[in-house]
């Protein structure tokens, strides 16, 4: 049992009260878990949520200790724990010629990935009772913290000034959904191509499965290394509730299209989001991931945090005992298959940061 992997799921379900320490701040709103910020601890940097309403009532709180040092107490312990905060990445400092500020088109997730959102729009997000629950894609816009739609001169320019000045070691591209047959994917392979000519760096893109399968092939060829396609919850309840758009999809067509992305991207290097706590028994995620190793696929798990604003925002996270079970069983089949983080190109798998599954993964 992996006594640091217990420790990070706490922190991921509960959250951590933050007096506004010093440090990168992390980021609200956005697509994918939100609302956090990087915490190093024992040498893993995690991302927490600080700044949801769960977090302001949790027995964790980060505490200022000595010299610009940072500590994580428990209500329920007198014993600080000391961690370490990020610090904001120089290249927040820069804009482009135009004006735009590097951090309105990516922003260091972790402690070394470059992570942008290239759409920031959604065909599922015009209506909310149709949009992914969980989900606060447009959320940044309206606080004018990014900017509708990155192009690929501009991501390429951010990635070479952060693997410069900051030694970040891969980039993650997410999108919202075009009202396109490519659901995104043209738009990740033209800024990876844009990118892979400026400064070599894994790039791991993630986008809903396109209706034509050539376009693997063609983010391959573009310098795409890594693809997240996320299915996000599993049961056709629970699909129906949290994703009532996106859940037009059919799970076989999401295996169809895992399938066919392996064939491109080998075994290990495609990966899906699946978020405990939202309705999942334990049994449909293990059952899930079992399928998803045997095709190839890692199943990154990360615990369901409620982000401000969405229509989830008081939506308990699970608990501690619900991840650890599922991180146990989901981990043992990883270690007993060819697929780690570890080897991953890219991605949200390879960063970790979200989740305490790689801890479990090496019993850390
Ligand atoms: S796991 Fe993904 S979303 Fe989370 S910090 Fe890492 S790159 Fe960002």
């Amino acid at each position: 049992m992996s006594e640091l992997g217990r420790l990070v799921t706490e922190l991921q379900v509960h959250g951590v009260a933050d007096p506004a320490l010093p440090g990168n701040r992390g980021r609200r709103g956005g697509a994918g878990p939100s609302d956090h910020r990087a915490l190093t601890i024992d040498g893993t940097t995690v991302m927490v949520p600080v700044y949801n309403t769960a977090a302001k009532a949790s027995p964790y709180s980060l505490e200022a200790s000595g010299n610009s040092a940072v500590a994580l107490a428990n209500q329920g312990s007198e014993a600080l724990r000391p961690v370490e905060t990020t610090l904001e990445p120089a290249f927040y400092q820069l804009s482009t010629t135009e004006g735009v500020p590097y951090r309105s088109i990516a922003l260091l997730h972790g402690r070394d990935v470059l992570a942008t959102t290239l759409l920031q729009t959604c065909i599922r997000f015009r209506d909310r009772t149709d949009s992914c629950q969980f989900c606060a894609i447009e959320q940044s816009l309206e606080d004018a913290r990014t900017i509708v739609r990155k192009t690929p001169a501009q991501v390429a320019e951010v990635a070479e000034a952060a693997v410069r000045l900051d030694g970040v070691k891969q980039l993650v591209m997410t999108t919202g959904t075009p009202n396109s047959d490519d659901r995104g994917a043209r738009l990740m392979a033209e800024t990876a191509a844009a990118v892979k000519q400026r400064v070599q760096i894994p790039i791991q893109a993630q986008c809903e499965p396109p209706d034509d399968p050539i376009w693997y092939e063609r983010m391959k060829q573009a310098g795409v290394d890594s693809l997240g396609m996320h299915l996000e919850v599993v049961e056709p309840e629970v699909r129906r509730r949290i994703l009532p758009g996106k859940s037009e999809i059919t799970l076989e067509h999401y295996y169809t299209a895992f399938e066919q992305a392996v064939e491109v991207f080998g075994r290990g290097q495609v990966s899906t989001y699946l978020l405990a706590g939202l309705g999942d028994s334990a049994e449909s995620l293990i059952a899930c991931s079992d399928k998803l190793i045997s095709l190839g696929v890692y199943p990154f798990v990360v615990p369901f945090v409620p982000i401000s604003g969405t229509p989830l925002e008081h939506h308990p996270a699970p608990s501690t005992d619900f991840m650890v079970e599922v991180y146990t069983a989901i981990a043992s089949r990883l270690r007993a298959s060819d697929i780690s983080s570890d080897v991953m190109a890219a991605g949200c798998a390879k960063c970790g940061a979200c989740s305490a599954l790689s801890l479990f993964e090496t019993d850390r």
